[in-house]
C-alpha cells in the first residue's frame, strides 16, 4: 500500500516537472509569433466551441489557451478575433489536380487555399507534377494547400482500355511509369512500392482489375514500407468487404458501396462489358436490391470497416451533378440516394466518414468541399462530425494526424477564421475572414 502511494506521488512529481519543461519558451527572438485572441475555438477535439486564444510560433501552434492566462511574447503580431470562430484548416480528401497544365493546377490550388483548404489528397494524376507541387506548396514557393498523393496501380487491362491514365502520363507510357503501374501476380511489388515512395507518394491507390489476394499482397507491401493504401470502395472484381479486410485505409465513393455486397462471386468492372446499355442494366439490377441497417451483408460490411479502421470517403458531391442538394426535388439520382443511405448507415455503425469532393474546383471557381460538408449533414452527420470529416478524419487518412486536423499545441498552424458559427449552420465554413497556413496569413 505504502509503495503504491509513493509511486503515485512520484508520478505526480514527474508529471509536474515534465509540465514545467514543456511550458512555452517565448524568448526566442528569431521566431515569428502570432497571437489570435478572443475567438471561439472549435478545435475538433471537443464537441463544442470554447472562447480562447492561440499562440503560433513559426509554422506551429505553440499553445491553445482557454483560461485567459496567455501572455504575448515581445514583438508578436496580434489579431483580435472577438465574435469570430476558428476551425482547423480543411482537407479535401479527393481531388485530381493535374489533368490540366501546371499553371492551372497552381491557380486552382491557390483558390482552394483562400477558401479554407489547407491540404488535399490527390487520388491519381501526373506523378511528376504532383512531386513538384508537393514540394512547392510545402516550402511556400507556391501558395496553396499541402499536397499529398497516391500512385495508381491496376491490372494491365485498365491501362489498355481506359484513355484517362494516358492524359497524366504524357511523354511516357501509362502502366509503365512509377505513378501509373500495371501489375500482375508476377510483378515485383517491393520495387513498385519503393518507386512510389521515391517520388513522394503518401499511398498506393489500388484501382481496377486487382483480385482479393493481389490486393492484400499490395496492401501488405505498402504498409511494410510505411505507405498508406487508398482505393475505391469496390475494386472490381473485388468487393468492399474484401477491400476493407485487405487493408484499405480510405475507401472512396459511397454510391454503390453496399449494393455490390449482394453479388454472388466476383463483381464486374466497367471494362468487362460490351456496351453502355449492358453496364446500365447491370447497375440497375444492383440498385434494385433493398436493404436496411440490419441486413446481414450490411452489418458485416460496416462492422468490418469500423474494426479495420477503414475511412469512408463518401464523395456525395459527385452524385449531385452540381445541383443544389438542399432542394430535394433537384436531385433524382439513384447513386445519390444510395450513397446518402450508405453514409447514414455507416455513421450509425461508427465507421469514420471523410470528406472529399472528387472535383476540388468547378469552372466558376466554386470550391466544392463546402458542398460536400452540407451533404454529409443532410446524410445525418452532426455539424461537428462533418467538420471532423474534413479535418481530423482526413488527416488520419493521410497519416498526418499528428500534424494536422485539430487545433492543439504542436500541430501545424493551419486555421480558418470564420465570421459565423459552423456548428449552427455548416454552410458557414464558406463565411471566411482569414486563412492561416503553416502560421502565415494568406492574403
Ligand atoms: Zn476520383
Amino acid at each position: 500500500m505504502k509503495n503504491v502511494l509513493l509511486l503515485s506521488l512520484l508520478t505526480t512529481a514527474l508529471r509536474f516537472s515534465a509540465h514545467a519543461q514543456t511550458a512555452p519558451d517565448l524568448t526566442d527572438s528569431t521566431a515569428n509569433y502570432v497571437v489570435l485572441k478572443n475567438a471561439t475555438i472549435i478545435d475538433a477535439v471537443s464537441d463544442t466551441g470554447k472562447k480562447g486564444s492561440i499562440l503560433i510560433k513559426d509554422e506551429k501552434i505553440e499553445t491553445v489557451d482557454y483560461n485567459n492566462t496567455l501572455s504575448s511574447p515581445k514583438g508578436a503580431t496580434t489579431y483580435d478575433f472577438e465574435g469570430k470562430y476558428i476551425i482547423p484548416g480543411l482537407i479535401d480528401a479527393h481531388v485530381h489536380i493535374t489533368h490540366g497544365t501546371l499553371k492551372e493546377a497552381q491557380a486552382h490550388l491557390n483558390t482552394a487555399l483562400k477558401k479554407g483548404i489547407t491540404g488535399v489528397r490527390d487520388m491519381g494524376g501526373d506523378g511528376r507534377m504532383l512531386t513538384l507541387l508537393q514540394k512547392n506548396m510545402k516550402i511556400g514557393e507556391d501558395i496553396g494547400p499541402d499536397v499529398f498523393f497516391s500512385t495508381i496501380i491496376a491490372g494491365p487491362e485498365f491501362f489498355e482500355q481506359d484513355p484517362r491514365p494516358q492524359q497524366v502520363a504524357k511523354g511516357a507510357i501509362a502502366g509503365e511509369v512509377s505513378w501509373l503501374r500495371a501489375i500482375t501476380d508476377e510483378s515485383d511489388l517491393r520495387q513498385i512500392v519503393a518507386e512510389a515512395k521515391g517520388i513522394g507518394a503518401t499511398a498506393i491507390k489500388v484501382y481496377l482489375n486487382v483480385d482479393k489476394d493481389l490486393f492484400k499482397q499490395v496492401s501488405d507491401e505498402a504498409k511494410n514500407q510505411g505507405l498508406k493504401v487508398w482505393s475505391h470502395a469496390v475494386v472490381p472484381p473485388t468487393k468492399a468487404i474484401d477491400i476493407t479486410n485487405g487493408g484499405s485505409d480510405v475507401m472512396s465513393h459511397a454510391g454503390h458501396l453496399v449494393q455490390y455486397e449482394f453479388v454472388k462471386g466476383d463483381i464486374r468492372g466497367r471494362h468487362s462489358f460490351e456496351s453502355r446499355e449492358e453496364v446500365k442494366a447491370y447497375r440497375k439490377k444492383l440498385s434494385d436490391k433493398k436493404w436496411d441497417e440490419n441486413t446481414k451483408e450490411v452489418k458485416e460490411l460496416f462492422t468490418a470497416m469500423k474494426n479495420n479502421n477503414s475511412i469512408l470517403d463518401a464523395t456525395l458531391f459527385i452524385y449531385t451533378f452540381g445541383l443544389d442538394p438542399k432542394v430535394e426535388d433537384n436531385v433524382d439520382s439513384t447513386s445519390y440516394h444510395l450513397g446518402m443511405k450508405a453514409v447514414k448507415t455507416a455513421y450509425q455503425y461508427q465507421v469514420k466518414i471523410g470528406a472529399g469532393s472528387d472535383e476540388m474546383i468547378s469552372e466558376d471557381g466554386t470550391i466544392n468541399l463546402h458542398k460536400e460538408l452540407e451533404l454529409l449533414t443532410i446524410a445525418g452527420l452532426s455539424n461537428i462530425d462533418a467538420l471532423r470529416a474534413a479535418t481530423i478524419v482526413n488527416a488520419e487518412g493521410l497519416g498526418e494526424e499528428k500534424n494536422m486536423g485539430t487545433i492543439e499545441a504542436q500541430k501545424l498552424a493551419n486555421l480558418v477564421i470564420l465570421n459565423s458559427n459552423p456548428l449552427e449552420d455548416i454552410s458557414n465554413t464558406q463565411d471566411i475572414k482569414y486563412v492561416f497556413k503553416r502560421g502565415k496569413v494568406i492574403e
